[in-house]
């Protein structure tokens, strides 16, 4: 799957908040996708969603 040049990469999510702008990064879980929804924030009680899935490697 990954050359050997190539370092191995771990897919993050990021979770953001609408309302304070807050970006959560956790690691990818199987079943998420972009603009799914995500836990509430845990300052403004209120859903969060998926703002961005990436992949990035490790040192
Ligand atoms: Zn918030």
């Amino acid at each position: 799957m990954f050359s050997k040049k190539e370092k191995p990469l771990i897919a993050f999510t990021i979770e953001k908040c609408p309302s304070c702008k807050k970006e959560t990064k956790r690691k990818f879980r199987e079943g998420d996708c972009l603009f799914a929804p995500a836990p509430e924030c845990t300052s403004c009680k209120i859903p969060t969603s998926i703002s961005k899935i990436f992949g990035q490697s490790i040192e």
